[in-house]
């Protein structure tokens, strides 16, 4: 019998390897990413159209390809990033099968322009359906582009297939998803059939998911944090209360790739049982790191499964890890001014018994009341043999006293109502007061609160604005005569530019031509007089930091328009007034620091006032 077994030609033999790492548009698109991360990008922009049945291009500013390994790129087992088997178990990339871009040429019309560093030209090169078509010097930046058009063009059954418009979207979307989580730091924009879908600017984790999956996603986040010998975990689970019923947000990463593992997704929902109903799975974004050599990432063609050499240890680990994330979540009450008693008690006391000291508290004296008599100036007591102390240290070590004796002291409108030491029982919390019209001063059970108005005014503004912004539904007044304000052409395009997220606030642009704005409506928040200042100031501050992203962009404007919204430094507050910010602020979901990152406010407990009457 005649030999029968011949070997396949490389363009069928590529036409069934491109049956495994191509399924669809979305596949293509995470190749082509990874290989840009690969090159070492800082910035990579992937533009589809119709759902990447047309398009899929992915452009990167990374290190480029020489001409001959443009050309080589394109063959079968291709690759610069492995060289012997020992090298499958140190790996650091992302590809090293050397098989994505010979099967994608082998099913698409592919183009590539690219260049490197140190060459003074790039090249081009064009291929279909496995055959070289033209390769040509082209004057490119440094960096690759490839374009990817077509897609199974030369297997009709296999473009059959392909779901509708939607549904592949919705898988390259989801791709494009795992590779920017995965990068932080590396800048990404996603453009499909010319408009922007995403654009992330480099950032770091916590951020990149807030800018993907909105800003709503950051007060659900609860970090993660854990380092052994084996394994390091870092990232983030989402609060319980936010699980989904579908399967919702879940990324695992192993040494930045995005894997797929039932195994541990079992361990991670077990560390959320008894928070969560049944049905309902967590949401999470968990970075593992492990030493390469304990990992087998070769076992899928498209490379999401992997292999652990200790998986019982890792889901151990990673259980444990989530648990104790989420524990600690639970415990830690945001503000919490409760102490432990025994702070109290100044040092040098605490291990003394009390005894008698010669002074007592004159109880009738009122610094408020009478001008105090010559000589009785700076020393209120008066001095007398056995008289009862303790009342003295028994009255600042009482709550209750401690918190009126503060409440008492009014400096503003109020009138003076106790004496200093009197031990009256007032509300509290309800008493405050404004120094130097800086400050408010509140009384807290155990000591005071001093809080910094402008600062506590510009956070509550800004959680406001930023409510307005996303979710659109700001109230605006009716100005009676319009406003007319003058800006120059470039300001007034700024303006253009965040007009949208301005109306989510309350504006109402009647028009806006050549050099002037006609405002008919304001955000309740301001006053009309401000609006000039608050525009002027929001040109300058989005001029001096430009955000690209949506969300940076909002959070920037609520920003800049709350810092000038907010009530200044001098302006004298009243009871109301001070009460109503107080009471705002603790409603806030960051009350203590400002949208700048300044401290809002401070506390002082009897302690440390102890501490300087030592
Ligand atoms: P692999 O990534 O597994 O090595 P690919 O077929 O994806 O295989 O790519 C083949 C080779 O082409 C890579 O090893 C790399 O040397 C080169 N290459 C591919 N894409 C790029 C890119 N965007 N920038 C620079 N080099 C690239
Ligand atoms: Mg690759």
């Amino acid at each position: 019998m005649a030999d029968i077994i011949q070997l396949l030609p490389d363009h069928v033999a590529n036409q069934i390897a491109a049956g495994e790492v191509v399924q669809r548009p979305a596949s293509v698109v995470k190749e082509l990413l990874e290989n840009a991360i690969d090159a070492k990008a800082t910035s990579i922009t992937l533009v589809i159209k119709d759902a990447g049945k047309t398009l899929v291009q992915v452009t990167d500013n990374g290190v480029g390809m020489s001409v001959t390994d443009a050309r080589l790129s394109f063959e079968r087992h291709a690759t610069s990033k492995i060289k012997s088997a020992e090298d499958l178990f140190n790996l650091h990339t992302k590809g090293f099968r050397g098989e994505a871009l010979a099967s994608i040429a082998a099913i698409a019309h592919v183009e590539l322009k690219t260049k490197t560093a140190d060459s003074e030209i790039g090249t081009h090169l064009t291929i279909e359906g496995s055959k070289v078509i033209s390769q040509d010097p082209a004057v490119v930046p440094k960096g690759t582009t490839i374009s990817v058009k077509n897609l199974f063009y030369n297997i009709p059954a296999r473009r059959n297939f392909l779901k509708s418009n939607p549904v592949e979207t919705r898988h390259i979307i989801d791709e494009f998803h795992r590779v920017a989580l995965a990068h932080p730091n590396v800048a990404f924009q996603m453009l499909h059939n010319g408009s922007d879908v995403f654009n992330l600017p480099s950032s770091n984790s916590r951020q990149r998911i807030v800018n993907i999956f909105g800003n709503k996603t950051n007060e659900k986040l609860v970090p993660v944090n854990e380092e052994t010998e084996i394994l390091k975990i870092e990232g983030f689970v989402l609060k319980p209360e936010f699980g989904k019923k579908s399967r919702g947000e879940q990324f695992f990463f192993v040494n930045d790739r995005f894997i797929k593992s039932p195994y541990l997704h079992h361990a991670v929902s077990s560390a959320f049982e008894g928070l969560m109903k049944n049905d309902v799975h967590p949401g999470y974004f968990l970075f593992l790191e492990v030493d390469p050599h304990s990992i087998d990432i070769n076992i899928h063609p498209t490379k999401t499964e992997i292999k652990f050499d200790d998986e019982h240890s890792m889901y151990a680990m990673l259980r444990a890890t989530v648990k104790h994330s989420l524990g600690q979540f639970n415990i830690a009450p945001v503000l919490d001014f409760e102490r432990d008693k025994g702070f109290d008690t100044p040092y040098e006391y605490s291990k003394k018994s009390p005894t008698a000291p010669s002074i007592e508290v004159d109880r009738d004296f009122n610094p408020f009341k009478e001008k105090p008599k010559q000589g009785n100036i700076n020393f209120p007591f008066k001095r007398e043999q056995s008289a009862s102390w303790e009342s003295l240290y028994i009255g600042l070590n009482d709550e209750k006293a401690a918190v009126s004796n503060l409440g008492d002291i009014e400096f503003e409108s109020e009138e003076v109502t106790g004496s200093l030491f009197e031990n009256t029982e007032t509300e509290s919390g309800q008493l405050t007061f404004q120094l130097q019209n800086k400050y408010i001063v509140s009384p807290l059970k155990n000591g005071m609160m001093i809080i910094h108005q402008n600062l506590a005014h510009q956070r509550i503004l800004y959680e406001e604005l930023l409510k307005n912004i996303t979710v659109k539904e700001a109230v605006s007044q009716q100005l009676l005569f319009p406003l007319q304000l003058h800006f120059s052409k470039p300001d007034l395009e700024i303006i253009e530019k965040v007009r949208e997220q301005l109306e989510h606030t309350g504006f109402i642009f009647s028009e806006i031509k050549d050099e002037t704005i006609e405002i008919s409506g304001i955000p309740v928040l301001i006053l009309e007089s401000h609006v000039v200042n608050l525009l002027s100031q929001l040109v300058h501050d989005i001029k001096e930091d430009v955000p690209d992203s949506g969300f940076s962009q909002n959070d920037m404007l609520a920003k800049s328009m709350a810092a000038s919204m907010a009530i200044k430094t001098g302006i004298s507050l009243n009871k109301e007034e001070r009460e109503h910010l107080i009471n705002q602020l603790f409603a806030c979901k960051e009350p203590s620091v400002s949208p700048r990152n300044k401290l809002i406010f401070t506390t002082m407990d009897v302690s440390d006032l102890d501490k300087k009457f030592i």
